[in-house]
């Protein structure tokens, strides 16, 4: 075990009043029914978020629930949760089932190597929420739900691969695995001599914060590999206050905190809610990181925001923040081997 130098004890989390993260994994709102009338919306959204529900299920934890304002269609937290009726309209001409050819880079179950040392792991299929521009909504996650035969042979394909030095867990979402599961993948991963550097990809601890108990940031906290954690936050109202306990009680662990978010129409496509998500993140001590454009999904076209006014928020953006807060645009190009980084203009475009 390598250890990292920490000179105060790791706090931990008070989880004495809480439902466990896995009560409020199963207590969710499933149904545009009950979305509505819990937030007092107008019913005329109702068939629309059923006929949207068949092609990709609603699904929202209560954590989350309670930090939309009720009877506002426009909140930029419901807008990321409840199908419209755009979703339902004929798909315009470029947005497909796969944008970024997952399937074909998905040659042994469990496994999407895309880029060089480095391949993703996809841990299970299951999210706590079901965000609606999801770029993996049509994935074929069945297949990809793991027996312990094909986790073991998932495995032996990094073990057989000594340029691999950077395993990062995905889904569906890592953190929805339980303890057990977890935990054994994590130290098969560490048993593998040259793979030096854990990456886990998750929304829990932004959607179901609980998720980060005491016995994970110990887990993480002890492992030999350095670990990153990228949670997936959107706009400042999704980190209330137990959300940014959660966060700064996995940096004082000396888990790297980085965040990327997808650039989203009407939700933070505007300077004021990127400028207030950076800030907010580093208050809770994480980097903003990636600002992506919208992986062009069938399903999710109204979200869409043309790159030039990305370039040009950019541009607003390095006008008002320091460097390090302001995240890189970047667009995910099938068969591209990295991000395909997208160049801030020196004036509006
Ligand atoms: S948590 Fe991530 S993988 Fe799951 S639905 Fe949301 S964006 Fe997609």
């Amino acid at each position: 075990m390598t250890h990292i130098f920490h000179p105060a004890p790791i706090e931990t989390v008070d989880t004495s009043t809480q439902a466990s993260w896995q009560q409020q994994l199963a207590d969710v709102v499933t149904t545009g029914r009950e979305l509505i009338s819990k937030l007092n919306l107008d019913p005329h959204y109702l068939p629309a978020a059923n006929q949207g529900a068949l092609d990709f299920p609603i699904r929202v934890p209560k954590a989350y629930l309670n930090r939309i304002t009720p009877a506002d269609i426009h909140d930029p937290l419901l807008r990321q949760v409840l199908p419209l009726k755009e979703e339902n309209e004929p798909t315009p001409t470029g947005f497909v089932l796969d944008p970024l050819g997952e399937a074909s880079s998905n040659k042994t179950p469990g496994i999407v190597h895309k880029y060089h040392g480095r391949v993703l792991l996809i841990t299970n299929g299951s999210c706590a929420i079901h965000c609606r521009y999801c770029f993996r909504r049509h994935f074929p996650y069945d297949e990809n739900n793991l027996s312990l035969k094909q986790w073991l042979s998932a495995l032996d394909y990094i073990k057989a691969r000594p340029e691999i030095n950077e395993v990062i867990l995905s889904g569906g979402d890592p953190l929805t695995n339980n303890d057990k599961r977890l935990f054994a993948l994590i130290s098969a991963i560490e048993a593998i001599p040259h793979v030096t550097r854990l990456r886990i990809h998750s929304r829990l601890p932004i959607v179901i914060p609980a998720r980060v108990t005491n016995e994970l940031v110990q887990r993480l906290h002890d492992s030999s590999l350095n670990v990153v954690m990228v949670v997936h936050c959107n706009h400042a109202n999704e980190i209330d206050e137990e959300v940014a306990a959660a966060l700064q009680t996995m940096h004082h662990a000396g888990i790297h905190l980085l965040n990327q978010s997808v650039l989203l129409k009407g939700i933070n496509d505007n300077l004021n809610s990127l400028v207030n998500l950076s800030e907010r993140l580093f208050t809770c001590r994480v980097l903003p990181y990636y600002l992506h454009l919208l992986d062009p999904v069938m399903g999710a076209h109204h979200f869409d925001v043309k790159e030039a006014d990305g370039q040009n928020l950019m541009l607003a953006l390095q006008n008002k923040l320091p460097g390090f807060l302001v995240p890189k645009l970047v667009r995910e190009v099938d068969g591209r081997p990295s991000k395909t980084p997208i160049s801030t203009p020196l004036s509006p475009i």
